[in-house]
């Protein structure tokens, strides 16, 4: 009886259909609106703090449930109107609504928030966020329901230490001078739509519906031509678009890639088979691609926040035509067979004085703008002198290990990608730097390894950690405390894990010097953060 009178006032307050008014009082770590109604936690897409909204109920669970958003009554004064006329049933952009400002507020806050909430620090807010209410991140926490912000917290360490809580003022967020048309990569699906008509553009969130859009507003400008002259080719030649639902059809993804450093263009097939009829005419049209014409006709002006930059770059061109085969019946968008139309199998593109060489299988940092900016500080943060040891770990191409090997006596790079581990070791040879070595493994499998192997003589003067989401291993932190380096650089991609990992440092002897977050992903809800740990005070 009791408990069915429970679950009976979650329902009263809030049922499937029902229509609401509320006011957004947070964001949630996905940039979703967060509101409430007597109490009971509603997730508004679309929705930002500030707005009041009218919205209807789609799904209820016991602490929480989501709502979408019908009408903004009242706008919050940070929200802007999206330059994407499909921002906001394509799943790419979570923030376009929300001006630029507001988002590096709220971006850094999210790093903050984590920091305190989860890692037990005392880290304030740097000028940029102190400019919002500084009750923003508070009202996050309070309105993101003790199950979901938990999940985290617990798996923090529980060892008995102190946490050190020591205090430290973030450095203001390394943000975009131009938050638009960064992105190096673009995969647009292709297919047809309900006319039969042939499209490409890019999934709505979290389904495989095609959005038609061959102008991204975060994609490099040279996508739309090229996307464009693609369709045309298929059209022309009655090649047919690959269908999910029947596992039939060709072309499943028209894969783009830009040297924003070099102008060097790849432009890469995905195909359900072995090989594309008629494919000299398409490597004629591409060839024929008009670059800068193409540019300079497309609105440039401040208002749609075309940046400069790339224009300042090399003149664009094609060096790359290639196909990619996956036959598979898969959501993997590529294949591991390439075979090339036109030119090299690889484009080559540089950070700073770096060079890299990257084919449509590698990894690579989709904002190439934004990554010196943070290699530079990552260079910054570690204060190499010239012989210092150095481990980057999860290393990917050896984007960090490189940039460090120019400063340090050598630099031992760990990367789980057997295939990222060569390609490391050849940009290594490109830019003839000699002081570093690659193992391919897990880091926390082969750092302790290499560590046993040693007798424990292996020691670092400097740790890099860029996990993926998930952040690092206990086993793999356990080591890097023995290595005993004097500075730890954490470059990670998700606040919550880098917090726990920080704590999980902090209570064996590390402490926290230098935050800073950088936007490498503006429009949406990623951020990037990093942070100087060091063991004792710097001299
Ligand atoms: N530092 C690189 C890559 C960072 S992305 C750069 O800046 O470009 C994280 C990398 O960790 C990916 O390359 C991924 O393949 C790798 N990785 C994931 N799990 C790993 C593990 N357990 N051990 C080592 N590397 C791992």
């Amino acid at each position: 009886m009791k408990s069915s009178r429970n679950h009976d006032q979650t329902d009263i307050v809030c049922r499937k259909n029902d229509i609401f008014e509320l006011d957004i009082q947070a964001m949630g770590t996905e940039g979703e609106g967060i509101g409430k109604i007597q109490g009971y936690t509603l997730f508004v897409k679309d929705a930002m703090t500030g707005d009041r909204v009218r919205v209807r109920v789609i799904k209820t669970k016991k602490h929480f449930g989501y709502a979408r958003l019908l009408e903004i009554l009242s706008p919050s004064p940070d929200r802007v109107k999206p330059l994407c006329p499909v921002a906001r049933q394509c799943g790419g952009c979570q923030l376009q609504h929300c001006s630029y400002p507001s988002q590096l507020r709220w971006k850094e806050n999210k790093v903050r928030d984590c920091l305190n909430r989860i890692g037990g620090f005392h880290v304030l807010a740097s000028g940029v966020s102190a400019q919002i209410s500084e009750n923003v991140s508070e009202k996050a926490s309070e309105a993101v329901p003790d199950a979901m912000s938990k999940k985290v917290s617990e798996t923090s360490s529980e060892t008995g230490f102190s946490s050190l809580h020591n205090t430290v003022k973030m450095e203001p967020i390394l943000s975009m001078e131009t938050p638009y048309y960064y992105r190096n990569k673009a995969q647009f699906p292709v297919g047809k739509d309900k006319n039969g008509r042939l499209v490409a553009g890019f999934y709505a969130g979290r389904t495989h519906s095609i959005i038609e859009n061959t102008d991204c507003m975060i994609q490099h400008p040279c996508n739309r031509l090229i996307v464009e002259t693609v369709l045309a080719f298929m059209q022309e030649n009655h090649i047919t678009p690959y269908d999910e639902k029947t596992h039939s059809g060709l072309v499943r993804h028209i894969l783009t890639r830009v040297g924003i450093f070099t102008g060097e263009i790849m432009v890469c097939l995905v195909i359900n088979g072995h090989d594309l009829p008629e494919s000299p005419k398409l490597v004629d049209k591409l060839l024929h691609c008009d670059f800068g014409a193409s540019l300079s006709q497309q609105a440039v002006s401040p208002e749609n926040g075309q940046s400069a930059a790339w224009q300042e770059q090399a003149p664009l061109r094609i060096e790359s035509i290639c196909l990619n085969e996956n036959t598979e019946k898969t959501n993997v968008i590529l294949g591991s067979k390439i075979s090339v139309l036109y030119g090299r199998n690889r484009i080559e593109d540089r950070i700073g004085s770096i060079k890299y060489q990257i084919s449509p299988l590698s990894f690579y940092q989709v904002n190439p703008l934004q990554t010196r900016r943070l290699y530079e500080t990552a260079l910054e943060f570690a204060d190499l002198k010239g012989g210092e040891i150095v481990w980057d770990l999860y290393c990917g191409i050896g984007t960090i290990s490189l940039f460090l090997a120019q400063k340090a006596a050598k630099v031992c790079g760990v990367e789980i990608v057997p295939q990222a581990v060569e390609d490391a070791r050849k940009n290594a040879a490109l830019n003839q730097l000699e002081n570093t070595e690659f193992f391919a493994g897990a880091a926390e499998q082969v750092v302790p390894e290499q560590y046993e192997k040693s007798g424990g003589a292996m020691k670092a003067d400097v740790v890099t950690l860029d996990p993926p989401r998930k952040g690092c291993d206990e086993k793999l932190l356990d080591t890097v405390v023995k290595m005993n380096p004097e500075k730890i650089v954490y470059v990670s991609c998700d606040p919550a894990t880098l917090a726990r990992d920080l704590r999980y440092l902090c209570d064996r002897g590390y402490e926290l010097r230098r935050v800073r977050a950088c936007d490498m992903f503006g429009m949406s809800w990623h951020v990037e953060t990093i942070v100087l740990m060091s063991r004792g005070k710097l001299s």
